[in-house]
């Protein structure tokens, strides 16, 4: 399909109406014609016309025949999965991941790359770019044409402009990601903040469904949290709603990467806690860490730590217990802030299960007011490692599937 194309075929499925229709077929179908005119304000006549274009493009199919209410049976219609592809991407501190998602949300290919630890603009953006191109070349031999592409980026994020504010982590400044993509694969392009794409996932996929409120906390080379309120993103005129790992804890803690002292960050995030555990044992603390990496502290990171606390090494389990302690805390000030609904966490740290839970929901329990850390439910995301790329490709989707004004 040739690229122009690609782009026409998003803008002809942006009207209102297709969108509308689109969306009921998504939610409720099999549906038929008069059900979906009866759930829109559309005339049936509407409703077929359009319908009409929606089975042309194959989008939508007719399925099965549903029940009759007394005459012909009516023709029920269902959304086509991969009659379209989009592709999502989740950029961390390390690593760019991305996925090929249908319309299903369901990951039908993925391609991984490294960072290097400090990289320039231009090497950043090539790696971007090259992950994307592995996917788009499985896309091209599947013959299924690319809807549009999701960015979901650490650090804070201009999403109106779609450029890359301040990525912490990676020393890099004022990227323009999406004029970049655009130029180089001539589809739709978004660009979100990565732990607010994952929100999306959550409410999309995952156990957000049908929430109107919920927060999303991500705790990896850093803390974020990723608000949904009223069913909408919460970002904030400075893109920075949900910077929850710079919430300070202790106004005379260790230095966090903003530049302030005693973050949640500073105390919580994974390179915190393996640091934490370093510095005790190269001092002398009694672990069975010592015999295995004597010298090679480096060696000692969260996936060693949760394995030799559940060989039962106090020292690691106390290291673990710590870091959900400080978590709770942070997350008893996001409970007495917000009064959410649910609290939905994402993060390597979370693999080591109840060493981490048990203390943070305890300290949440102790630390928040009662009534809402009663109300309040926190669980782990089912969606693992992809939950971030799968929210990216979600922003397409959004776009898609909801109705709003054209622009
Ligand atoms: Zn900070």
């Amino acid at each position: 399909m040739a690229e122009s194309m690609q782009t026409g075929s998003f803008r002809w499925m942006k009207s209102i109406n297709k969108s509308t229709i689109l969306n009921v077929i998504r939610l409720h179908g099999p549906i038929s014609r008069a059900e979906i005119a009866k759930m829109t304000t559309l005339t049936p006549p509407t409703v077929t016309n359009i319908v009409g274009e929606l089975l042309e493009s194959g989008v939508v199919l007719e399925s099965e025949l549903g029940e009759s209410t007394g005459g012909r049976k009516p023709i029920l219609l269902t959304i086509n999965p991969s009659a379209f592809q989009v592709i999502g991407v989740y950029v961390s501190a390390h690593r760019v991941l991305g996925v090929v998602c249908d319309l299903n949300g369901k990951t039908v290919d993925e391609a991984e790359m490294s960072l290097s630890p400090q990289p320039t603009a231009e090497s950043f953006l090539e790696t971007v770019q090259e992950v994307i191109q592995q996917l788009e070349g499985g896309i091209k031999q599947r013959e299924t044409p690319l809807l549009g592409i999701g960015v979901g980026m650490h650090g804070l994020v201009d999403s109106d402009r779609g450029i890359s504010l301040f990525a912490p982590n990676l020393s890099l400044r004022n990227l323009p990601l999406r004029t970049f993509l655009e130029e180089h694969f001539r589809v739709p392009i978004w660009v979100e903040n990565n732990v607010r794409a994952m929100v999306l996932a959550e409410s999309w996929f995952g156990q957000g469904k049908g929430l109107d409120d919920f927060i999303c906390v991500h705790v990896g080379s850093g803390v974020g949290a990723g608000i949904f309120s009223a069913r909408s993103l919460v970002r904030g005129p400075s893109y920075t709603a949900g910077e929850l790992g710079h919430i300070i804890i202790d106004s005379s803690g260790p230095h966090c990467g903003c530049g302030n002292t005693g973050c949640l960050e500073a105390f919580a995030s994974g390179p915190a806690m393996e640091r934490r555990a370093r510095e005790r044992l190269r001092a002398g603390a009694q672990s069975l860490l010592h015999e295995r990496f004597e010298g090679r502290w480096e060696k000692v990171t969260g996936p060693v730590l949760t394995e030799a606390a559940r060989e039962g090494d106090p020292f690691s389990k106390e290291i673990l217990a710590e870091t959900g302690r400080w978590l709770g805390i942070g997350l008893a000030n996001l409970v007495n802030l917000l009064n959410p609904r649910r609290i939905i966490l994402n993060g390597g740290v979370f693999d080591a299960g109840s060493l981490v839970l048990e203390p943070l929901e305890n300290t949440v329990r102790e630390r928040a007011l009662s009534a809402p850390a009663e109300d309040v439910t926190i669980v782990v995301s089912d969606l693992g490692k992809k939950a971030g790329a799968t929210g990216s490709a979600t922003l397409v989707l959004q776009t898609l599937f909801q109705p709003q004004a054209e622009d």
